[in-house]
């Protein structure tokens, strides 16, 4: 089968299918054969790897990965690639497609069926209307990861990696950094894809922790009191805590445990690092 990772090839593929792109799925197909090596690089796949990825779109990505991994699970929510998909992955025996939503497909349970439980390696050009929560939900539903090699949108992959203190610091760069070391391996112009997205993207890669950089009593815990905490983010901790009807705090409760971290009371949530959400949520 071509590479359709030469625009050409693409065309000549989405012509014959008389495709049409869907804005709503976030169609942005990748063609250029540079990007798409470097993805692959900084996935470091193995042939002893079994690979997930979200979003085949054509087949562009998993041509690459079925020729590197052992096994290759691509899932997919629009149902007219699916022709398309048996067509350009015919010459390969060790890519399974899932019709389906990404969202609704219980990943750690494939991972024990396809893997045995070991973990996997996760590789995507996400669909970027719901990059958070897809990897929220890999983390979040503790599927055995390796790595997550993903493309998003520039903005999103700044966010991932950014310490207190900056405007984009926020709820995703906490969840990121408790569970993986974000890596921004490559930036990627409009021109790579067909359509061109009007936003420019990154491809990054966050690596698994084995165990998370910081020890928290309540995983669960630290995580509500963050989001509360950037929900409000020109609020003082004090006030988007002690208001959060979901937390059940009081504001001299929060005042009390800042006072105890040395910190000031009307400091905000955006000041603060891991660890110390790590601490506040243990004291309250
Ligand atoms: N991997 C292809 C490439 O690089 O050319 C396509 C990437 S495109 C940015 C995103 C893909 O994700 C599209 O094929 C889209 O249909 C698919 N997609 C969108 N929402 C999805 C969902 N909820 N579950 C699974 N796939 C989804």
């Amino acid at each position: 089968m071509a590479n359709l990772g030469i625009p050409r090839n693409t065309i000549e593929i989405l012509q014959k299918y008389q495709f049409n792109f869907q804005k709503k799925f976030g169609q942005n197909f990748l063609i250029d054969t540079s990007v798409l090596d470097r993805i692959i690089a900084a996935a470091e796949i193995t042939d002893e790897d079994c690979v997930l990825e979200i979003g085949p779109g054509i087949g562009t990505m998993t041509q690459y990965l079925a020729e590197s991994a052992r096994e290759v699970i691509a899932v997919e929510i629009d149902r007219n690639l699916i022709p398309i998909l048996e067509e350009t992955l015919s010459a390969y025996d060790n890519v399974t497609v899932i019709n389906e939503d990404i969202l609704k497909v219980d990943v750690a349970k494939l991972a024990q069926e396809k893997n045995g439980g070991k973990p996997i390696k996760v590789v995507a050009n996400l669909p970027y209307y719901i990059t958070t929560p897809i990897i929220m939900g890999l983390f979040e539903n503790h599927v055995p990861l390796q790595s997550i090699t993903i493309m998003v949108q520039k903005e999103v992959a700044d966010r991932m990696q950014v310490g207190p203190g900056t405007k984009d610091y926020g709820a995703l760069s906490l969840a990121v950094q408790y569970y993986a070391k974000p890596q921004i391996v490559a930036n990627v112009p409009p021109n790579c894809f067909m359509p061109r997205p009007n936003v420019g993207s990154a491809v990054i890669r966050l690596t698994r922790y084995e165990t998370p950089p910081v020890q928290v009593k309540d995983e669960k815990k630290m995580f509500a009191l963050i989001r509360a905490s950037f929900n409000q983010r020109r609020k003082t901790l004090v006030n988007s805590l002690g208001n959060d009807p979901k937390l059940n705090l009081s504001k001299e409760s929060v005042a009390q445990a800042l006072g105890q971290m040395q910190l000031s009371p009307t400091i905000r949530g955006e000041a603060l690092t891991l660890e110390q959400f790590a601490r506040l949520s243990d004291l309250l």
